[in-house]
């Protein structure tokens, strides 16, 4: 990938565009992003969009339509590397929550009434239940330093960074006092750790927006805090939260047991 620019498109599917946002975000970086690269198509930032070939194309958000399907295929066909961008499209996002449609038109129900409007086809997915990703930018939304740092590597060619270990391993780093052990309900244990603590070191629990870190021991922290003294309705709605799809067979052979 040395020598001439590499191509770049930035994608969005079903999400908040905050990981989009984000990289606009980059204000004092931007122009020289845009000079790197050749940034093919960025429909947030830019109008004279193409769908070429890329070296690289970042998709952020889940799959929720058939044509988002047909359109992230498309995507796969033209792009050497494929990187998912947040945590929608690493683990399908909050809205992954909802895995049985029929619950799902009774949310809907819930919220629009009887409203006609073009329903999703399909339940939210991230993007790896229907093509191959070669990497993955995990956050909620993902941070600019994080960006910074993985654009960087991409154009010297290099891979972007992985999150191996929980958030509670920069927690200890920085001395803080544990809000787990004095009783609050931190996901640290079980959240991948790119954020470097941010939320304990403020004294706030983790609620897990890096999403799941790669091992983590999800039985474990459950009856820790069942003995702490939480429902297990409440611990399972908290752990939903940002594992998306990731945990859905976890907790089919976890409640066929318990
Ligand atoms: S406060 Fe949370 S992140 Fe920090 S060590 Fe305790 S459980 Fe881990
Ligand atoms: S501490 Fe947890 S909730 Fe806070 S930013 Fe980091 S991963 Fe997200």
């Amino acid at each position: 990938m040395k020598g001439k620019k590499l191509k770049i498109g930035i994608y969005e599917l079903t999400g908040c565009a905050g990981d989009a946002l984000m990289i606009l975000n980059c204000e004092k970086e931007l122009p020289a992003i845009f000079q790197a690269v050749d940034i093919q198509s960025f429909l947030m930032a830019k109008s004279d969009n193409i769908d070429d070939e890329l070296d690289v194309a970042l998709v952020e958000g889940s799959v929720t339509t058939e044509k988002e399907v047909e359109e992230l295929k498309d995507i796969r066909k033209r792009s050497k590397i494929v990187v998912a961008l947040g945590l929608c499209a690493t683990v399908g996002g909050i809205q992954a929550r909802f895995q049985d449609p029929q619950k799902w038109q009774e949310n809907f129900r819930q919220v629009y009434g009887e409203t006609k409007m073009e329903l999703p086809a399909v339940v939210s997915k991230p993007i790896d239940a229907y093509i191959k990703v070669d990497f993955y930018l995990p956050g909620c939304p993902i941070s600019k330093e994080q960006f910074l740092n993985f654009f960087t590597r991409v154009v010297k060619g290099a891979p972007p960074e992985s999150y191996p270990q929980p958030v509670c391993v920069s927690c200890k780093y920085k001395e803080n006092d544990c809000l787990l052990k004095n009783g609050l309900f931190c996901l640290g244990p079980l959240t991948a750790d790119g954020c470097g603590a941010v939320c304990p070191s403020h004294n706030l629990p983790c609620v897990g927006c890096w999403g799941p870190v790669q091992g983590g021991n999800w039985t474990s922290e459950f009856y820790l805090l069942q003995d702490k003294g939480f429902s297990r309705e409440f611990i399972k709605k908290k752990m939903a939260n940002f594992a998306g799809t990731k945990l859905s067979e976890f907790w089919k052979q976890f409640d066929r047991r318990d």
